[in-house]
């Protein structure tokens, strides 16, 4: 469907990461899904497209402007390689960026905005803890003051590429109960008390790399807390708005290329002595794929409108994060109907998809929680 909004520099931009990832990405997926992991310079060369750059100003490395349209293509042509795991990892620095940027100290930034934004070094967000991630407010890791630092003891789960992060933003309990009492942190790799460890097992997502964090006394500066203390709660929940539109137009990108798939499959594959795109039930699969691509593409289009208008709207962020999530698990449900025995094996975009279709129902705020915080703004 033609996007109403486009513009000759979204459409430059927009092919320019398509030709990058076409030549320098797909040829590759099934080869490092499988070995479960990527080049490191891979990061290097993904950040020189200037995908982590929306918003940051250029003296670090930023691309000194934003422009949601231009967010909303990266993601979609970063979710049709279908190498979920790989933009996971590479783009774990991205859901850290906001806060850096916005709430640091100048040395923190002058520091590791340009490594960050470079690829030179990776970064993480650390907020999920194993008692829990949907109810951030009751966050157990904590930060206290000592002197000129604050020492934090507690851990840390789930965080994607955070095996290979040298830079953190930590969430942590600076003070009482609940969601007035947490602060911001950031933390390098090398700091003494920090310790990692690798969860290797997961269901899909192979190729990114995503560790449990243990702070165990972890001294840092007085300066590293990001922002105001005990302020930390509406920064993470503004951060996340940005990571829920940014994977609803990645999952509108893993349905484009599912539909793709279908397309050239179906036309090739016979049963019954015709092409299965002559089958009127196939037709009508890919009739409703279509219908759902249209309505996520519009959704997004129409809030990357409001938020370049300077606008957050939480709840169609909400929306668009379990409407897409949705969509895309009946989208590669379908999709590995219409390939039969052929997608039920690996090596293929279309089961790569399927098996990564369940984080984004989960990670970044579940399905769930992105229902109640819908009827919550609609004051209900
Ligand atoms: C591969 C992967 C990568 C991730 N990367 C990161 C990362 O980089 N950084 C980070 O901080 N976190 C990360 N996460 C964590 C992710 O954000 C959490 O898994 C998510 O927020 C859900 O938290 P939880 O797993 O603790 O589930 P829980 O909070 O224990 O919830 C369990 C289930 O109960 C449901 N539920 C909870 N409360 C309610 C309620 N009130 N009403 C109805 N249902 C409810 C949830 O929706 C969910 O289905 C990642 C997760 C995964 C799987």
């Amino acid at each position: 469907m033609r996007n109403p909004y486009d513009t000759d520099d979204r459409k430059s931009f927009r092919e320019m990461v398509a030709r990058f990832l076409e030549n320098e990405i797909w040829p590759y997926v099934d080869e490092w899904d499988e070995a479960g992991k990527y080049p490191h310079e891979i990061n290097e060369k993904v950040c020189e497209l200037g995908v982590f750059g929306f918003g940051i100003e250029e003296k670090y490395g930023g691309l000194g402007f934003d422009d949601q349209f231009m967010r909303k293509d990266s993601s979609v042509e970063m979710g049709r390689t279908s190498a979920g795991g790989l933009f996971a990892s590479v783009g774990s620095r991205n859901i850290m960026l906001g806060p850096l940027s916005e709430l640091a100290n100048e040395g923190i930034k002058t520091k590791a905005l340009p490594d960050l934004l470079s690829g030179k070094k990776g970064g993480s967000l650390g907020i999920t803890e194993p008692g829990g991630g949907s109810d951030v407010a009751q966050m157990k890791t904590t930060a206290i003051k000592d002197g000129n630092e604050w020492v934090l003891n507690g851990s840390k789960t789930f965080i994607t590429g955070g095996m290979q992060a040298s830079y953190f933003v930590i969430g942590a309990r600076t003070g009482k109960e609940g969601l007035g009492g947490i602060s911001l942190f950031f933390v390098e790799a090398d700091t003494p008390g920090f310790t990692r460890s690798a969860i290797d097992k997961k269901m899909g997502w192979w190729t990114s790399d995503t560790a449990t964090l243990y702070f165990d006394n972890c001294r840092i500066p007085a300066d590293n807390l990001m922002g105001e203390e005990n302020k930390g709660f509406l920064a993470i929940m503004n951060n996340f708005n940005y990571e829920r539109y940014m994977m609803g137009a990645q999952m509108l990108g893993m349905a484009r290329r599912c539909f793709e798939e279908c397309i050239n499959y179906s036309q090739e594959r016979k049963t019954f002595g015709k092409k299965l795109l002559e089958h009127q039930v196939i037709r009508h699969k890919l009739a409703d794929m279509s219908a759902k691509i249209d309505a996520m593409d519009a959704y997004l289009n129409q809030v990357a409108l409001l938020m370049n208008e300077g606008e957050m709207p939480v709840a169609e962020i909400s929306k668009i994060k379990f409407y897409c999530s949705e969509c895309i698990e009946s989208i590669a449900s379908e999709a590995m109907q219409i390939f039969g025995g052929a997608g039920y094996l690996r090596g293929n975009a279309v089961e790569r998809i399927y098996r990564e279709v369940k984080v984004m129902a989960i990670g970044g705020g579940s399905k769930e929680i992105m229902k109640d915080l819908t009827v919550k703004q609609l004051g209900l």
